[in-house]
């Protein structure tokens, strides 16, 4: 039975307590493990995670990256984003730091972490549009200048990031193969043009284009190059932006779902064709939307622990 062997006075509850008060005592008040996954190396215009896990719960949580502070509201103690180097042949060889700083127990913690910046070969693209969309007319110079506006406030937004999906969870927003890579340095009827800024995919006029993961919607609008244009804000300055659509079926200031249908596809704008234009802006760059896709390699991230106490 032994309904008294932890009876008052029993000497082994004793020991048993006088054990448990001293564990207590040898631990310190507060201590908690982080670990942070960064890359060690990354190459221009490709998009790179930054995760951070903690045991317990830390706040005030932000990302420092070239210049620009974003915050995040970990989920289950954890936060995971997307960053990366901009497409400039400039930046190869240099360490750019990526600066996590948090709360816990009251205090504040930074921990810095170097990315070296590693070259990329995109491809050379040579194509053939009508000439308004290489050299405007000076009556559309206005107009573009507005929407090159637009553009910049929606990119500035900044709400608190969480944490993203992994590449393999992102929703493909169609079906269609890629038609143009990203970054490829475009000729337009023979005039030389920045970088491609985004993914090309397969798509007939009229296709459903899905939201690749959880946002608000911060702009909307038919643009001179963009055409029909959707812009979603994932949180901690990253973005899914959507080109060259025929209909918009969102409004600026909704919330969508990752899988939503946002527009129909189109082929307005600077287009040769119908096709999407898939854009990601994260860490203030335009990136390769193929790795969040899982369709491309992603830099491998190196996990560091850090004991707080
Ligand atoms: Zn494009």
């Amino acid at each position: 039975m032994g309904a008294g062997r932890f009876s008052r006075g029993d000497p082994v509850k004793k020991l048993f307590a006088v054990l448990m008060f001293a564990l207590f005592l040898a631990l310190p008040a507060q201590a908690a493990r982080v670990r942070m996954s960064a890359p060690e190396k990354a190459e221009i215009g490709q998009p790179f995670y930054v995760e951070l896990r903690s045991s317990e719960p830390v706040s005030g949580v932000s990302v420092t990256w070239r210049g620009q502070k974003y915050s995040f509201v970990p989920h289950d103690n954890a936060v995971r984003t997307v960053l990366g180097i901009p497409n400039s042949a400039k930046l190869v060889g240099q360490s750019l730091p990526v600066t996590v700083e948090f709360t816990f127990g009251g205090k504040p913690y930074r921990i810095v972490r170097k990315v070296k910046a590693a070259s990329h070969s995109y491809p050379r693209q040579v194509l053939k549009v009508a000439p308004k969309m290489v050299n405007p007319p000076k009556s559309e110079q206005a107009r573009i200048a507005a929407e090159r506006k637009l553009v910049a406030a929606a990119l500035a937004t900044r709400t608190a990031g969480g944490v993203l999906p992994r590449p393999k969870d992102f929703v493909r927003p169609v079906d269609g193969i890629p038609t143009a890579k990203f970054g490829g340095f475009r000729v337009y009827n023979g005039t030389p043009r920045a970088g491609h800024g985004g993914l090309d995919l397969r798509a007939a006029v009229g296709t459903p284009v899905k939201a690749m993961c959880d946002g608000t919607v911060v702009l909307t609008g038919f643009h001179y190059f963009s055409g029909g244009a959707v812009y979603v804000d994932h949180g901690g300055g990253v973005f899914s932006v959507y080109f060259h659509l025929s209909k918009i079926l969102v409004k600026k200031g909704q919330k969508v779902s990752a899988g939503d249908v946002l527009a129909l596809s189109g082929a307005t704008g600077r287009v040769t064709g119908p096709h999407l234009h898939l854009g990601i802006n994260a860490g203030s760059a335009w990136l390769d939307a193929l790795p969040l896709l899982g369709e491309a390699k992603i830099a491998p991230g190196v996990e560091k622990v850090y004991e707080l106490k």
